[in-house]
């Protein structure tokens, strides 16, 4: 049975990288990804570069684009045309998201503009794609033929969710409660944080659906290669460096040893949270190739054979 899979991109931030881009985003659309998302700079700092990487994924890859958009510091007018932007350059799938405090801010400091939450600019972005979509006009009601209501776009709308709790909330109930909200706001589908262990995301899920949350919920996965991605890791999910990985990466002699190691380690995980019921793998690929692949060559996701032709 095939194992879907899909993968997350950033705006290039050097000549370098943006050099490759191209390259990038066809080795991994010939790969055949549920989707490719690409990263929003807080504040819209990347919003020019970020559709930039979009079109690519699609014109390029072939690819089914996902703009990530965050709305710290947004007016709704704001939000709505950068929104609106993007699905005029026929970018209709998305991941919504608040977005972090700007840098000098912290979570106790009124950061936010006219939209407080992911939910909210959940709500707006369907509201912004069925009025910017051309799609089928339905009546509704027998003889109440000029109530005429535009049918609801079914593009993705996906939010984050965190299996090790977001800093920001209470407790892990809170987590589910806006989980959801974002559903109930229009999401239908989820994309984790990283975590370190398979269990912290099962658990996350089992809970979530005794909660009442329906939608797929999909780990976000990424090979730790590195004493610098494993403490980039950490901070993202919130947790303190595992000392034992730490351990094992410092006894590597080489990087073509830690690459194995991450590599390894990675698809353990994989397997086991594909065995647990994951719905894919969400592969954050830093914006290389080579070891997204060789991940999902040794899942059983690619066939090594297709890649090397
Ligand atoms: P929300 O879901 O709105 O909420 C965050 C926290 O606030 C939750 O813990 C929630 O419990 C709490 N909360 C929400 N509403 C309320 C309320 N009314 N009262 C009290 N508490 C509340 N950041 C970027 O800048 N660009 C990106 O491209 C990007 N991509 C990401 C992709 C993924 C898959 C993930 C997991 C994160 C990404 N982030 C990105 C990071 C994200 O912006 C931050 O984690 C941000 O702090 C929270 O965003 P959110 O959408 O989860 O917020």
């Amino acid at each position: 049975m095939s194992i879907p899979f899909s993968f997350e991109l950033f705006p290039p931030r050097t000549a370098q990288v943006a050099e490759r881009m191209p390259d990038v985003a066809r080795a991994l659309g010939a790969l055949g990804p549920e989707f490719i998302s690409v990263t929003f700079g807080a504040g819209g700092s990347s919003r020019d570069a970020s559709l930039g990487v979009l079109e690519m994924v699609r014109d390029l890859g072939g690819a089914r684009p996902l703009a990530h958009l965050t709305c710290v510091g947004s007016s709704f007018a704001e939000a709505a045309e950068v929104i609106a932007e993007f699905v005029d350059h026929g970018i209709v799938d998305f991941l919504a998201l608040r977005g972090d405090p700007p840098q000098g801010m912290d979570e106790a400091d009124d950061f936010l503009g006219d939209l407080r939450s992911a939910a909210e600019l959940a709500q707006l972005i369907r509201g912004v794609r069925i009025a910017r979509t051309p799609c089928e006009l339905q009546t509704v009601g027998p003889r109440l033929d000029r109530w005429q209501v535009r049918r609801p776009s079914d593009g993705l709308l996906a939010v984050a969710a965190y299996p090790n709790g977001h800093p920001q909330a209470k407790s892990i109930e809170q987590d589910y409660d806006t989980l959801l909200a974002k559903e109930a706001a229009g999401a239908n589908l989820a994309i984790t944080q990283l975590f370190f262990e398979a269990d912290d995301y099962l658990s996350f899920v089992e809970g979530a659906r005794a909660y009442g949350v329906t939608m797929p919920i999909l780990p976000g996965i990424m090979s730790i290669t590195s004493i610098a991605r494993l403490e980039r890791m950490a901070a993202l999910a919130g947790e303190a460096v595992p000392e034992k990985w730490r351990r094992a990466l410092e006894g590597c002699r080489s990087d073509g040893a830690r690459r194995e190691l991450g590599i390894a380690q990675a698809t353990a995980m994989c397997h086991d949270l594909l065995d647990g019921g994951a719905p894919g793998l969400h592969v954050y690929t830093h914006n290389r190739v080579d070891e997204p692949i060789e991940l999902l060559c040794r899942v059983g996701a690619v066939d090594r054979t297709l890649v090397a032709a």
